[in-house]
């Protein structure tokens, strides 16, 4: 299998990377990046020693603690709304619903 040169880096809005996959150029990869795009990451493609040099050593990487920026609210509303559809669940059966 040819090595592959570049990687495709997803960054949170607050500018971490949080997401590495290499540039095999198969499915795999398109599919990796599309999955990382609709989860609202950004991505950047960078060679390989780029990424080994710069990327791979900048704060944050692999390890954001960003607790408040757009994704983690993003998680929170879609399990808020998880919590509200049991809860909901919840009080129909409390009520002798169905
Ligand atoms: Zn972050």
């Amino acid at each position: 299998m040819k090595k592959p040169t570049h990687v495709y880096v997803g960054r949170k809005p607050c500018g971490c990377a949080v997401m590495v996959t290499y540039d095999l150029g198969d499915k795999e990869t398109a599919k990796e990046v599309s999955n990382a795009i609709k989860k609202g990451l950004t991505i950047d493609r960078y060679s390989r020693d780029v990424y080994r040099n710069t990327v791979s050593n900048e704060p944050g990487f692999m390890d954001c603690r960003h607790v408040s920026d757009g994704m983690m609210l993003l998680t929170m509303i879609e399990n808020a709304d998880d919590w509200i559809r049991s809860g909901e669940q919840v009080a129909l059966d409390a009520a002798g619903g169905k």
